[in-house]
């Protein structure tokens, strides 16, 4: 396994084509608006190397024995996913943002199952291509971008009929070693801090939609990659040269418009070419395993409780019963989407190919959850916090030596606690719930692994009705047939 210093090693060595504010970035890894994210993803490194979090962070690769970092691995057994569930609250938990890394093993899991399926009826070998890929990942400990979401243009027409053919990643040219794809994938967590690029389709596919149902891994410096950062609220900040008003002073989580302008991608490198048929099979696998990672909110949310309860004692008002019980919902809310994430881990089931998938309908379940429960929990937390949280003057007024002052004295709580203190908790709850880290904690919530509604005919699909309406009429006589 990599150590985190070896993970950010390995990413100054990448080239790739970076651009924010309009400009190429020559140093990506050092650029202060990206480092927080990098630091999340070595976080994921950090930890598995930390003997106390062995059992949550690693596991045995199923294909060479080895201990590997629990991110690239295939889950053999309900344990696996149970303990991706927990790992994902860790993980959160320890750094209070988006880590960025779920996607890859949620695209690597995905992929062992569908490669396996076009095979038995394809006769096709992409699953042998998947596994030497992964053996790869595995082996170099790779942070891997699981790349879905095409921009789709209209969405009232499928992929063949847009206006403009690239609004969903395509082939456009088929040769003797590989594939040439032009297209782009939106909103990519973590691109920039990536090894590697998943690509998968983003939508079940008809026959006409042949070159867009295609799906392969290249490395993230592919020449034809550009990637363009997205802007998050308040990102300049981290620019200021301070530290309080940035409120999380060591993580963050990025995303990116990825541009594929004609890429060559080699024969090996690619799992699905035409499969038309397999394109919602994999999206619905890898969908159901990003739904169920969304465990990373109650990590993110226990930080979030832990600043209100601290703001609450720093303003004195921890005993008021309205605090204490909003506490306790928020609490609540935060271990009802824990329950959602562990429990369509502990009733996954073996695939075909071997590996465990988790239960799907309640992996929706808990993903439909995580859509509105952060933002209560938020709102409770912005209750806490009062307004000051929102009206607060710079950093730099605190250190002014004219008006400092002014700020240490009036903004000053419990008599106990430093004024600073007192800004640096409610800095952080503006971070998680209007800052750089309430893309992931609200936003992303809402609409990453699909958006509400995706869920909701997940469920409609998957829930038996006409059984329901038996146990109901057989109940009070009336004729269940
Ligand atoms: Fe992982 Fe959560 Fe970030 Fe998605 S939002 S990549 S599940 S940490
Ligand atoms: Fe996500």
């Amino acid at each position: 396994m990599k150590t985190a210093v070896q993970y950010e090693e390995s990413l100054r060595k990448l080239d790739l084509t970076v651009y924010m504010f309009g400009e190429k970035l020559e140093n990506v890894v050092d650029n202060p608006i990206i480092r927080p994210s990098m630091n999340a993803v070595a976080k994921t490194y950090e930890m598995a190397a930390r003997p106390e979090f062995e059992d949550i962070m690693t596991a045995t690769s199923h294909l060479t024995g080895k201990k590997i970092n629990r991110f690239t691995h295939i889950h053999q057994g309900t344990g696996d996913l149970v303990k991706k569930t927990k790992m994902g609250r860790l993980m959160g938990a320890h750094t209070g943002c988006c880590f960025q890394r779920c996607v890859g093993i949620d695209a690597l899991n995905a992929l062992s199952m569908t490669t396996f399926e076009i095979d038995e009826v394809h006769g096709t070998e992409y699953n042998r291509r998947f596994l030497e890929f992964l053996r790869y990942v595995q082996d170099e400990d790779l942070m891997c971008d699981g790349a879905m979401t095409d921009p789709k243009g209209d969405r009232s027409l499928p992929p063949h009929q847009q206006e403009d053919p690239d609004m969903y990643l395509r082939v456009v040219e088929e040769r003797e070693d590989g594939i040439i794809v032009r297209g782009a994938k939106a909103h990519q967590t973590g691109a920039v801090n990536s090894h590697e690029i998943i690509v998968m389709p983003t939508i079940a596919m008809r026959e006409e939609d042949r070159d867009y149902a295609v799906s392969f891994a290249v490395p993230s410096d592919t020449s034809g990659i550009t990637y363009i950062m997205g802007r998050q609220s308040c990102d300049l900040r981290k620019t200021e040269g301070g530290n309080l008003d940035q409120g999380n002073l060591f993580y963050g989580g990025h995303e990116a418009l990825v541009v594929f302008d004609n890429v060559f991608v080699p024969r090996e490198r690619i799992f699905m070419l035409g499969e038309v048929a397999f394109a919602g099979h994999l999206v619905e696998r890898f969908a159901s395993y990003h739904r169920q990672s969304y465990a990373c909110k109650t990590g993110v949310g226990d930080v979030l409780i832990g600043a209100a309860q601290t703001i609450a004692e720093y303003n004195g008002a921890q005993n008021a019963s309205h605090i204490k019980d909003k506490i306790i919902e928020m609490n609540h809310l935060n271990e009802t989407m824990f329950c959602g994430s562990l429990a369509c881990a502990a009733e996954g089931h073996k695939e075909p190919s071997g590996t465990f998938l988790v239960n799907t309908l309640l992996a929706n379940v808990c993903k439909q959850n995580v859509t509105r429960l952060p933002y209560e929990i938020a709102r409770l937390a912005q209750d806490i916090a009062g307004g000051l949280m929102v009206t607060l003057p710079s950093e730099k007024d605190l250190k002014s030596p004219e008006v400092g002052k002014w700020m240490e004295k009036y903004f000053k709580g419990k008599a106990e606690i430093s004024t600073e203190d007192r800004l640096r908790i409610l800095r952080l709850i503006e971070n998680i719930t209007l800052g750089t880290a309430a893309v992931g904690y609200l936003t992303e919530s809402m609409h990453g692994a699909g958006s509400p509604q995706a869920q909701r005919i997940m469920i409609s699909r998957q829930v038996n009705l006409k059984e329901k309406q038996k146990l109901a009429k057989r109940l009070c006589g009336v004729n269940p047939e």
